[in-house]
Protein backbone atom coordinates (compact mmCIF):
# COMPACT_ATOMS: atom_id res chain seq x y z
CA UNK A 1 0.00 0.00 0.00
CA UNK A 2 0.93 3.79 -0.74
CA UNK A 3 2.17 5.36 2.48
CA UNK A 4 0.25 8.26 3.21
CA UNK A 5 1.73 12.29 3.93
CA UNK A 6 -0.12 14.53 5.91
CA UNK A 7 0.69 18.22 4.58
CA UNK A 8 -0.16 20.80 6.97
CA UNK A 9 -0.72 24.00 5.26
CA UNK A 10 -0.50 22.57 1.91
CA UNK A 11 -2.74 24.40 -0.09
CA UNK A 12 0.03 26.72 0.48
CA UNK A 13 2.93 27.63 -1.81
CA UNK A 14 5.52 25.37 -1.06
CA UNK A 15 2.85 22.70 0.24
CA UNK A 16 1.23 22.33 -2.67
CA UNK A 17 4.32 21.58 -4.51
CA UNK A 18 5.27 18.74 -2.24
CA UNK A 19 1.63 17.77 -2.42
CA UNK A 20 1.59 17.06 -6.46
CA UNK A 21 5.10 15.84 -6.17
CA UNK A 22 4.05 13.35 -3.64
CA UNK A 23 0.83 11.99 -5.85
CA UNK A 24 2.85 11.84 -8.93
CA UNK A 25 5.41 9.50 -6.98
CA UNK A 26 2.08 7.09 -6.29
CA UNK A 27 1.52 8.28 -2.48
CA UNK A 28 -1.62 9.07 -0.71
CA UNK A 29 -1.75 13.05 0.16
CA UNK A 30 -4.04 14.54 3.21
CA UNK A 31 -3.94 18.26 2.97
CA UNK A 32 -5.28 20.43 6.20
CA UNK A 33 -5.45 24.28 5.50
CA UNK A 34 -7.17 27.43 6.69
CA UNK A 35 -6.73 28.84 3.38
CA UNK A 36 -5.61 32.08 5.25
CA UNK A 37 -2.43 32.61 3.01
CA UNK A 38 -3.49 29.20 1.22
CA UNK A 39 -5.81 28.81 -1.79
CA UNK A 40 -7.78 26.51 -3.80
CA UNK A 41 -6.15 27.84 -6.89
CA UNK A 42 -2.99 26.16 -5.34
CA UNK A 43 -4.06 22.73 -5.50
CA UNK A 44 -6.18 23.36 -8.29
CA UNK A 45 -4.09 20.45 -10.45
CA UNK A 46 -4.64 17.66 -7.55
CA UNK A 47 -8.23 18.63 -6.14
CA UNK A 48 -9.73 15.41 -7.95
CA UNK A 49 -6.94 13.24 -7.60
CA UNK A 50 -8.36 9.96 -6.09
CA UNK A 51 -5.37 10.22 -4.00
CA UNK A 52 -5.75 13.50 -2.43
CA UNK A 53 -7.66 14.73 0.20
CA UNK A 54 -8.40 18.36 1.69
CA UNK A 55 -9.73 19.90 4.78
CA UNK A 56 -10.01 22.98 5.14
CA UNK A 57 -9.36 24.02 9.30
CA UNK A 58 -7.07 25.12 11.52
CA UNK A 59 -4.48 22.94 13.13
CA UNK A 60 -5.06 24.09 16.17
CA UNK A 61 -8.43 21.91 15.78
CA UNK A 62 -6.70 19.17 18.09
CA UNK A 63 -9.29 16.79 17.79
CA UNK A 64 -9.10 16.63 13.94
CA UNK A 65 -5.60 17.20 13.68
CA UNK A 66 -5.26 13.79 15.84
CA UNK A 67 -8.11 12.05 13.42
CA UNK A 68 -5.46 13.17 10.28
CA UNK A 69 -2.34 12.03 11.95
CA UNK A 70 -3.56 8.82 12.82
CA UNK A 71 -4.46 7.72 9.26
CA UNK A 72 -0.37 9.32 8.12
CA UNK A 73 2.52 7.63 8.00
CA UNK A 74 4.43 10.95 7.36
CA UNK A 75 3.07 14.24 8.74
CA UNK A 76 4.99 17.49 6.98
CA UNK A 77 4.54 19.91 8.80
CA UNK A 78 4.48 23.73 6.53
CA UNK A 79 1.83 25.39 8.48
CA UNK A 80 2.69 28.66 9.54
CA UNK A 81 1.98 32.77 9.42
CA UNK A 82 4.53 33.22 6.01
CA UNK A 83 5.56 36.61 5.17
CA UNK A 84 7.17 39.98 7.14
CA UNK A 85 4.41 41.61 6.86
CA UNK A 86 2.18 39.77 8.53
CA UNK A 87 4.29 39.06 11.39
CA UNK A 88 4.27 42.46 11.92
CA UNK A 89 0.75 43.01 11.58
CA UNK A 90 -0.65 40.40 13.31
CA UNK A 91 2.52 38.96 16.28
CA UNK A 92 0.09 36.92 18.65
CA UNK A 93 -1.63 35.22 16.47
CA UNK A 94 2.04 34.54 14.44
CA UNK A 95 3.79 33.48 17.66
CA UNK A 96 0.23 31.30 18.86
CA UNK A 97 0.32 29.63 15.90
CA UNK A 98 3.53 28.60 15.40
CA UNK A 99 4.48 27.12 19.27
CA UNK A 100 1.20 25.89 20.11
CA UNK A 101 0.57 24.50 16.44
CA UNK A 102 3.62 22.99 16.24
CA UNK A 103 3.28 21.51 20.01
CA UNK A 104 0.37 19.91 18.98
CA UNK A 105 1.75 18.40 16.04
CA UNK A 106 4.78 16.96 17.71
CA UNK A 107 2.41 15.56 20.76
CA UNK A 108 0.32 13.55 18.46
CA UNK A 109 2.63 12.64 15.89
CA UNK A 110 4.78 11.09 19.30
CA UNK A 111 1.63 9.56 20.53
CA UNK A 112 0.87 7.72 17.41
CA UNK A 113 4.35 6.72 16.70
CA UNK A 114 4.66 9.10 12.79
CA UNK A 115 7.55 10.85 11.51
CA UNK A 116 7.42 14.41 11.29
CA UNK A 117 9.01 16.91 9.08
CA UNK A 118 9.37 20.66 10.42
CA UNK A 119 9.91 23.47 8.12
CA UNK A 120 11.54 26.01 9.75
CA UNK A 121 13.26 29.68 8.61
CA UNK A 122 16.75 30.38 7.69
CA UNK A 123 15.44 33.39 9.94
CA UNK A 124 16.33 31.81 12.74
CA UNK A 125 20.01 32.77 12.16
CA UNK A 126 18.97 36.59 12.70
CA UNK A 127 21.76 38.75 12.70
CA UNK A 128 24.21 36.30 12.50
CA UNK A 129 27.72 37.70 10.81
CA UNK A 130 29.25 34.09 10.74
CA UNK A 131 28.55 33.11 7.25
CA UNK A 132 27.51 30.42 5.61
CA UNK A 133 25.29 29.36 8.56
CA UNK A 134 25.69 26.13 9.40
CA UNK A 135 23.09 24.49 11.09
CA UNK A 136 25.35 24.33 14.88
CA UNK A 137 26.36 27.84 14.74
CA UNK A 138 24.51 30.70 17.23
CA UNK A 139 21.48 32.36 16.44
CA UNK A 140 21.39 36.19 16.49
CA UNK A 141 18.29 37.12 17.51
CA UNK A 142 17.23 40.93 17.73
CA UNK A 143 15.31 42.73 20.91
CA UNK A 144 11.96 42.22 22.15
CA UNK A 145 10.40 45.05 20.27
CA UNK A 146 11.01 44.53 17.32
CA UNK A 147 8.32 42.72 16.15
CA UNK A 148 10.25 40.73 13.27
CA UNK A 149 12.00 38.79 15.75
CA UNK A 150 9.14 37.11 17.08
CA UNK A 151 8.63 34.77 14.36
CA UNK A 152 12.49 33.77 14.37
CA UNK A 153 12.21 33.25 17.82
CA UNK A 154 8.92 31.05 17.83
CA UNK A 155 10.08 28.61 14.93
CA UNK A 156 13.57 28.50 17.28
CA UNK A 157 11.05 27.12 20.17
CA UNK A 158 9.67 24.73 17.37
CA UNK A 159 13.32 23.32 16.78
CA UNK A 160 14.18 22.88 20.67
CA UNK A 161 10.34 21.81 20.67
CA UNK A 162 11.39 18.75 17.72
CA UNK A 163 14.22 18.35 18.96
CA UNK A 164 13.26 17.30 22.53
CA UNK A 165 10.49 15.41 21.38
CA UNK A 166 13.47 13.51 19.40
CA UNK A 167 15.39 13.17 22.60
CA UNK A 168 12.98 12.53 25.44
CA UNK A 169 9.88 10.74 23.39
CA UNK A 170 12.38 9.06 20.41
CA UNK A 171 10.12 11.04 18.07
CA UNK A 172 11.77 10.48 14.80
CA UNK A 173 11.58 14.27 13.27
CA UNK A 174 13.83 16.28 11.41
CA UNK A 175 14.00 20.03 10.67
CA UNK A 176 14.70 21.97 7.51
CA UNK A 177 15.50 25.55 7.68
CA UNK A 178 14.37 27.24 4.78
CA UNK A 179 16.01 30.00 2.69
CA UNK A 180 14.29 31.78 0.53
CA UNK A 181 12.21 29.46 -1.42
CA UNK A 182 11.31 31.25 -4.70
CA UNK A 183 8.86 29.53 -7.64
CA UNK A 184 5.28 29.42 -9.25
CA UNK A 185 2.47 30.06 -7.13
CA UNK A 186 4.29 32.51 -4.63
CA UNK A 187 2.16 35.27 -4.17
CA UNK A 188 3.20 38.98 -4.31
CA UNK A 189 0.49 39.29 -1.85
CA UNK A 190 2.50 38.78 1.39
CA UNK A 191 5.28 40.46 0.77
CA UNK A 192 8.22 38.17 -0.67
CA UNK A 193 10.43 40.19 -2.66
CA UNK A 194 10.54 38.36 -6.50
CA UNK A 195 7.11 37.42 -7.02
CA UNK A 196 6.65 41.13 -6.06
CA UNK A 197 9.29 42.41 -8.11
CA UNK A 198 7.62 40.58 -11.28
CA UNK A 199 4.38 41.46 -10.33
CA UNK A 200 5.67 45.22 -10.98
CA UNK A 201 7.88 44.38 -14.02
CA UNK A 202 5.15 42.58 -15.72
CA UNK A 203 2.83 45.71 -15.00
CA UNK A 204 5.34 48.20 -15.53
CA UNK A 205 4.86 49.62 -12.30
CA UNK A 206 7.72 51.27 -10.29
CA UNK A 207 10.37 48.24 -8.66
CA UNK A 208 10.21 48.91 -5.43
CA UNK A 209 14.09 47.98 -3.93
CA UNK A 210 13.82 48.69 -0.06
CA UNK A 211 17.08 50.48 1.46
CA UNK A 212 19.68 50.98 -0.48
CA UNK A 213 19.47 47.07 -2.15
CA UNK A 214 22.85 46.11 -1.18
CA UNK A 215 21.37 43.38 1.16
CA UNK A 216 22.11 40.11 -0.39
CA UNK A 217 19.69 36.86 -0.80
CA UNK A 218 20.26 33.21 -2.08
CA UNK A 219 17.18 31.88 -4.07
CA UNK A 220 16.25 28.58 -3.94
CA UNK A 221 13.76 27.01 -6.63
CA UNK A 222 10.89 25.47 -4.67
CA UNK A 223 11.31 22.17 -6.72
CA UNK A 224 14.73 21.79 -5.29
CA UNK A 225 12.99 22.22 -1.56
CA UNK A 226 10.85 19.79 -2.03
CA UNK A 227 13.09 16.82 -3.37
CA UNK A 228 15.25 17.45 0.03
CA UNK A 229 12.23 17.71 1.89
CA UNK A 230 10.98 13.80 0.53
CA UNK A 231 14.31 12.65 0.79
CA UNK A 232 15.27 14.29 4.66
CA UNK A 233 11.61 12.58 5.87
CA UNK A 234 11.83 9.17 4.78
CA UNK A 235 15.34 8.30 5.99
CA UNK A 236 15.95 7.28 9.89
CA UNK A 237 19.23 8.59 10.07
CA UNK A 238 18.09 11.98 9.39
CA UNK A 239 15.85 12.46 12.41
CA UNK A 240 17.00 14.51 15.45
CA UNK A 241 18.36 16.55 13.29
CA UNK A 242 18.39 20.31 11.41
CA UNK A 243 19.41 20.73 7.80
CA UNK A 244 19.93 24.04 5.83
CA UNK A 245 17.95 23.90 2.35
CA UNK A 246 18.25 26.49 -0.03
CA UNK A 247 20.67 27.80 -2.41
CA UNK A 248 24.21 29.28 -2.49
CA UNK A 249 24.08 31.84 -5.56
CA UNK A 250 24.28 35.33 -3.79
CA UNK A 251 22.66 38.21 -5.84
CA UNK A 252 22.02 41.67 -4.00
CA UNK A 253 18.32 42.67 -4.09
CA UNK A 254 19.53 46.08 -6.52
CA UNK A 255 20.72 43.21 -9.26
CA UNK A 256 17.82 41.48 -8.49
CA UNK A 257 15.56 44.56 -9.61
CA UNK A 258 17.95 44.81 -12.62
CA UNK A 259 17.45 40.95 -13.68
CA UNK A 260 13.87 41.12 -13.06
CA UNK A 261 13.69 43.81 -15.08
CA UNK A 262 15.61 42.91 -17.75
CA UNK A 263 13.96 39.45 -17.79
CA UNK A 264 10.95 41.06 -18.16
CA UNK A 265 11.93 43.35 -21.19
CA UNK A 266 10.13 46.33 -18.90
CA UNK A 267 10.05 49.37 -18.77
CA UNK A 268 9.52 49.82 -15.13
CA UNK A 269 11.81 52.33 -12.55
CA UNK A 270 14.10 51.13 -10.07
CA UNK A 271 13.19 52.82 -7.15
CA UNK A 272 14.24 52.98 -3.78
CA UNK A 273 12.05 53.04 -0.83
CA UNK A 274 13.30 53.60 3.04
CA UNK A 275 12.91 50.69 5.54
CA UNK A 276 10.94 53.51 7.70
CA UNK A 277 8.30 53.81 5.02
CA UNK A 278 8.20 49.71 3.45
CA UNK A 279 7.86 49.07 6.78
CA UNK A 280 7.98 50.58 9.88
CA UNK A 281 10.55 51.54 12.54
CA UNK A 282 10.43 48.94 14.18
CA UNK A 283 12.20 46.67 11.87
CA UNK A 284 15.81 45.41 10.89
CA UNK A 285 16.45 43.69 7.97
CA UNK A 286 19.28 41.27 7.18
CA UNK A 287 22.14 42.19 5.33
CA UNK A 288 23.29 38.70 4.13
CA UNK A 289 22.16 34.91 4.49
CA UNK A 290 24.00 32.00 2.77
CA UNK A 291 23.19 28.37 3.56
CA UNK A 292 25.52 25.88 4.47
CA UNK A 293 24.56 22.72 2.72
CA UNK A 294 27.11 20.19 3.30
CA UNK A 295 24.86 18.31 5.75
CA UNK A 296 22.08 18.11 3.64
CA UNK A 297 24.75 17.19 0.46
CA UNK A 298 26.24 14.59 2.26
CA UNK A 299 22.91 13.23 3.93
CA UNK A 300 21.04 13.54 0.06
CA UNK A 301 23.14 14.12 -1.96
CA UNK A 302 21.52 17.47 -3.06
CA UNK A 303 22.07 20.02 -5.21
CA UNK A 304 20.10 23.03 -6.11
CA UNK A 305 19.21 22.45 -9.98
CA UNK A 306 17.68 25.64 -11.30
CA UNK A 307 19.82 28.93 -11.15
CA UNK A 308 18.40 31.86 -10.15
CA UNK A 309 17.58 33.21 -14.24
CA UNK A 310 15.94 30.25 -15.28
CA UNK A 311 13.66 30.57 -12.23
CA UNK A 312 12.32 34.07 -13.10
CA UNK A 313 11.84 32.96 -16.68
CA UNK A 314 9.60 29.86 -15.52
CA UNK A 315 7.83 32.25 -13.46
CA UNK A 316 7.22 34.95 -16.11
CA UNK A 317 5.90 32.17 -18.33
CA UNK A 318 3.46 31.09 -16.44
CA UNK A 319 2.20 34.06 -15.05
CA UNK A 320 1.61 35.48 -18.43
CA UNK A 321 0.50 32.01 -19.71
CA UNK A 322 -2.68 32.16 -16.97
CA UNK A 323 -3.07 35.73 -17.85
CA UNK A 324 -3.32 35.31 -20.82
N1 LIG B 1 12.49 43.61 -0.46
C1 LIG B 1 12.59 44.68 -1.34
N2 LIG B 1 11.46 45.09 -2.00
C2 LIG B 1 10.26 44.47 -1.85
C3 LIG B 1 10.16 43.37 -0.96
C4 LIG B 1 11.30 42.97 -0.27
O1 LIG B 1 13.66 45.29 -1.52
O2 LIG B 1 9.29 44.90 -2.50
C5 LIG B 1 13.72 43.18 0.25
C6 LIG B 1 13.58 42.92 1.74
O3 LIG B 1 13.74 44.12 2.49
C7 LIG B 1 14.70 41.95 1.98
C8 LIG B 1 14.75 41.12 0.68
O4 LIG B 1 14.08 41.91 -0.29
O5 LIG B 1 15.93 42.58 2.13
C9 LIG B 1 14.06 39.78 0.79
O6 LIG B 1 12.79 40.00 1.32
P1 LIG B 1 11.69 38.84 1.50
O7 LIG B 1 10.55 39.41 2.28
O8 LIG B 1 11.38 38.22 0.17
O9 LIG B 1 12.44 37.70 2.33
P2 LIG B 1 13.37 37.78 3.65
O10 LIG B 1 14.72 37.38 3.13
O11 LIG B 1 13.37 39.15 4.21
O12 LIG B 1 12.77 36.77 4.54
Amino acid sequence: MSSTYLITGGAGFIGSHLAESLLADGKTVQVIDDLSTGSLQNLQSVLDHPRFTLTVDTIMNRQLMADLIDRADYVCHLAAVVGTRRVLESPINTIHNIVVGTSNVLELASEKGKVVYVASTSEVYGKSRDLPFTEDGDLVLGPTNKGRWSYACSKAIDEYLALAYHWERQLPVVVGRHFNTVGPRQSARYGMVLPRFIEQALAEQPITVYGDGSQRRCFCYVDDVVWAIKRLVTRADNYGKVFNIGACDEITILDLARLVKDKARSSSKIVFVPYDVAYDDNFEDMVRRIPDLRRLQEATGYRPRTGLAEIIDRIMELQMASAA
